[in-house]
């Protein structure tokens, strides 16, 4: 039998806000344990939570950029549990009516683009973190009352794989937009995946598994792949898929039942005393758009249209804000699309990569860049030679004219030294001569290889196979 898969995903976003949602400690991460806490977020009686603006304003930014309606008349609840690091028993958070709804986010699978629908986006806190070690379980509350957004998709989603590009569609927005560095390692986005399988074409949903405690996009892809697989043969060997949580168990790459899920109901969720009803108007919410940078989505058509590039170089340099930035802010110098993308492509997200640091903080700035490639683009240098150079920008903050003048660097374009260097290549090596003029011409490659070595990959490269082609032949 054929089976269809249904996903819907639930993802956390924790905000970058200075302070917490409803108290003034900082948000922080990594530092000493319970160093950020006051009587609000310790769950203290009698103390008052006071809603952060920053976090509606983070809260409608991420609605807009994903097609959401924001709701003009929010309210808070309390959703009520018991667990050693949420002192104050319940975590206020949205039920009835989430700030953000019925909106989309655009995924490309295969070529082709498909819509999921957003149920929702609401504001919640966090809780603190439970630390367990050797000696016995530890409690740091610094966690305690950060701000999350709760993004709950439809289940529109049908294969393990479109789970993962959604999941990658979506963090390159949330951190376009600014308000989250989406981070898995750190927990500052987390998923739990819903799923379930239907005989194929039917349309009631069959009953649902939710999976927790996967740490990277990819874990979310394989503990789906398994799950799927998992309920196919109970459903094929006539049992019932029970409606529980399970736990991804990255060591043995399977899931495990970690209790049986609880209904919305078990948390007696009831509307948060202590909070006002929140007001969104429409001035509020203009003055969010017009905040908004422009979207990956956008950005990549733009690179497109208007540099020519291709989907793939067009996707890759508008992934991230700050590379599309960095590229974008090249060109303001020397404007030559093609071959500025390779570059940042190529070279700038290597030397990113090797340094740790993103590209707003970029070793070689995007005018030093441009200033370099002016020497490629007007053959001063060759190519090996402008990646030594960039190399050595990187490493001294240097510009490029003063490394290639100070080194003396630029190409050599002058025939007769070329010849003569040639001319005592082509005499050490007899017998590759021989052999070249015996049918096996791609040996040009070992005689250019030759030339580049002789002149420390300085000889123009056309000139040179011009000159070993007319000595050889
Ligand atoms: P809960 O808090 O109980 O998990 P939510 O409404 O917050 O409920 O989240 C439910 C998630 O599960 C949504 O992403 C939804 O699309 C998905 N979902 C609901 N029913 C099914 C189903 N039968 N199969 C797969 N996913 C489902
Ligand atoms: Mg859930
Ligand atoms: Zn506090």
């Amino acid at each position: 039998m054929d089976w269809d898969i249904v996903i819907g995903l639930e993802v956390h976003v924790q905000l970058n806000t200075k302070t917490k949602a409803f108290c003034a400690c900082k948000v922080s991460y990594g530092d000493p344990p319970n160093t950020h806490v006051c009587p609000v977020c310790l769950g203290y009686p009698g103390s008052l939570p006071v809603l952060n603006r920053a976090v509606v304003d983070s809260a409608i930014k991420l609605g807009l950029a994903t097609h959401c309606r924001i709701r003009e008349y929010n309210t808070f609840a309390r959703k009520n549990y018991f667990y050693p690091d949420l002192p104050k028993g319940y975590q206020i958070s949205q039920y009835k009516d989430p700030i953000c709804y019925e909106g989309y986010v655009d995924i490309a699978v295969r070529g082709e683009q498909k819509r999921i629908g957003l149920t929702r986006i609401h504001i919640e806190e966090d809780a603190g973190k439970s630390m367990h070690g050797e000696d016995g379980t530890l409690v740091d509350l610094n966690r305690c009352g950060t701000p999350l957004l709760e993004i709950v998709s439809e289940p529109d989603i049908h294969a393990p794989e479109e789970a993962y590009t959604y999941l990658n569609t979506l963090k390159q927005i949330v951190r376009y937009t600014g308000i989250s560095d989406c981070n898995m390692e750190e927990g500052s986005m987390r998923c739990d995946a819903n799923i379930s399988i239907k005989p194929k074409g039917r349309k009631a949903l069959g009953t649902r598994t939710e999976l927790k405690n996967m740490n990277s996009f990819r874990n979310v892809e394989r503990a789906l792949k398994y799950e799927a697989e998992r309920q196919r043969k109970v459903l094929e060997s006539g049992a019932a898929v029970t409606q529980q949580t399970l736990l991804w168990d990255e060591q043995s790459n399977q899931t495990k039942a970690m209790r049986s899920k609880e209904d919305s109901h078990d948390y007696r969720y009831f509307p948060e005393p202590d909070l006002s009803p929140l007001r969104i108007d429409d001035a509020w919410i203009g003055r969010i758009r017009s905040s908004l940078p422009e979207l990956p989505d956008a950005r990549k058509k733009r690179f497109t249209e208007l540099y020519g590039l291709t989907e793939e170089d067009a996707a890759l340099l508008s992934s991230e804000k700050e590379i599309a930035d960095y590229f974008e802010n090249s060109l303001q110098t020397f404007n030559n699309p093609r071959l500025t993308g390779n570059w940042v492509k190529n070279e700038i997200l290597r030397i990113l990569s090797e340094s740790g640091k993103s590209a707003a903080e970029s070793p070689v700035t995007p005018a030093a860049l441009a200033g370099l490639l002016q020497f490629l683009h007007n053959n001063t240098i060759t190519p090996q030679t402008a990646k030594t150079v960039l190399d050595e920008m990187a490493a001294t903050g240097k510009a490029a004219a003063d490394i290639i003048r100070d080194k003396g660097l630029e190409q050599i374009s002058d025939s007769s030294e070329l010849e003569s260097l040639i001319e005592t290549i082509l005499k050490e090596n007899p017998a590759e001569c021989e052999r070249y003029r015996g049918g096996e011409t791609k040996l040009l490659a070992f005689f250019i290889g030759q030339v580049m070595r002789g002149t420390k990959g300085k000889a123009d490269q056309t000139l040179t196979r011009k000159i070993l082609e007319k000595k050889l032949g």
